[in-house]
């Protein structure tokens, strides 16, 4: 369904003869705008509905007419109220057998002539309002249903569901599922309120995906070559063989060589080394005392470089990534955010960096004699795990979907206390 049921959708044949409602009939219901004429009792209608009781004391006695019109109504739904109340139960819709169009008109007529407490019991025993069909048909009018019969719960739930799946067209209206939210079908205050949880749920969603943004350009960034406390004998934060950087030659390293920038880090401050910049812990104990080599390791310039490797591709996948869902550079507020919350949060669950590798290669090439590029590969890959793993918010990113607040308000609960007591 991609709209609302409308009143000629859900009616039935067209002007029948004068339909019975059995004896004592003593009013003609002119029903609809085809005036469709119903012979019904005023005392069953007066016993049915408060409304129909205001209706028919008074002025109505007094004016000895034998006609009543009621032109707004929808006439199926009349008709299936009347049968109730004139105990015409055989020409009632069977077991599930209520379209979707006429349960919404029922829904609009019962609230309208305040008939729940003759309805209801029909609507369960015959299980007209099924709650697996709205759902699975995410029809919003379930709200309308829920909200008149007084099944509170159901109403709670169904609104929760229906934030996750609220859209802006381009138009500006609001729709879920191709159903604009009319104005005139949802129970008063619940659709502001629904706005309101969505935009506070989407602009949770969007802070913690730009903190993730700002954490990668501005925090701390790699673990892979976490500096050596003094003691410490070998670094096993990756797979390279320790022995790697202090036997053989070293490769010199050249001063016109590339300054390599890194922001500084929670855990280790870095210096400029001959045109390097390497972690200042590591510096003064990386220098293995049978090496004759510089006042700095080869490995710890190459560190150096592969932290930044590493940080520059975790940063530069996020914000592809960001990028192409359109949430980057220029910085989004639900305010510009016209898709669901459903897909909103697919898509932040799918934020993630890719995985960095980087290769400690100059130790391997100066140590290891006819050393292999697939040995040399697979000996000295650092892959970058601990560090990716840290910019990942598809859980935090997936209880924010779970845990979307109600967006039922006081006046709501007390009017459906009231509708259930009826
Ligand atoms: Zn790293």
């Amino acid at each position: 369904m991609n709209h609302w049921p409308t009143h000629s959708e859900s009616h039935g044949p067209s002007l029948q003869p004068t339909i019975s409602m059995g004896a004592p009939e003593d009013v003609t219901l002119l029903l609809g705008p085809e005036k469709q004429p119903v012979r019904a009792s005023i005392a069953v209608l007066c016993r049915s509905s408060s409304v129909w009781e205001a209706m028919f004391s008074g002025d109505w006695n007094a004016s000895e007419k034998s006609e009543i019109e009621f032109p707004d109504d929808d006439v199926e739904a009349m008709l299936l109220v009347l049968r109730i109340a004139h105990l015409k139960f055989k020409d009632l819709p069977g077991k599930q057998a209520l379209p979707l169009g006429q349960l919404l008109q029922l829904t609009l007529v019962t609230e309208k002539y305040d008939v729940v407490h003759i309805v209801r019991p029909f609507l369960e025993m015959f299980e007209w309002a099924s709650i697996d069909k709205y759902v699975e048909h995410r029809s919003p009018f379930w709200l309308l249903v829920t909200w008149t019969f007084g099944y509170s719960e159901s109403f709670a739930a169904f609104a929760i569901a229906l934030i996750r799946l609220i859209e802006i067209t381009e138009g500006g209206s609001i729709e879920v599922a191709g159903v604009v939210l009319l104005e005139k079908y949802m129970p008063p205050g619940i659709v502001e309120s629904m706005l309101r949880i969505r935009e506070e749920t989407i602009d949770k969603m969007l802070t913690r995906c730009y903190n993730l943004l700002d954490g990668a350009l501005t925090g701390p960034s790699c673990l892979a070559y976490l500096p050596k406390m003094p003691g410490s004998m070998d670094d096993t934060t990756t797979t390279k063989p320790s022995t790697g950087s202090s036997q053989g030659p070293k490769t010199p390293v050249s001063s016109q060589g590339p300054a390599i920038s890194v922001k500084s880090q929670e855990h280790a401050s870095f210096v400029n080394v001959q045109g390097y910049t390497v972690p200042e812990g590591s510096q003064r104990h990386k220098i293995p005392a049978t090496s004759p080599g510089p006042a700095f390791s080869f490995d710890e310039l190459e560190k150096a470089e592969n932290k930044s490797i590493c940080s520059s591709i975790i940063l530069g996948s996020l914000m592809a990534q960001i990028t192409r869902m359109g949430l980057n550079p220029i910085r989004k507020s639900s305010q510009d955010i016209t898709s669901t919350v459903q897909i909103l949060a697919g898509h932040l669950c799918s934020l993630q960096p890719t995985i960095p590798k980087t290769y400690d290669t100059r130790g391997m090439t100066s140590s290891v004699p006819n050393c292999t590029y697939s040995t040399f590969k697979s000996a000295c890959t650092t892959i970058h795990e601990s560090c990716a793993i840290r910019y990942r918010i598809d859980y935090e990113i997936a209880e924010m979907y779970r845990e979307i607040s109600s967006p039922v308000l006081d006046m709501h609960i007390k009017h459906m206390e009231e509708q259930a007591k009826k």
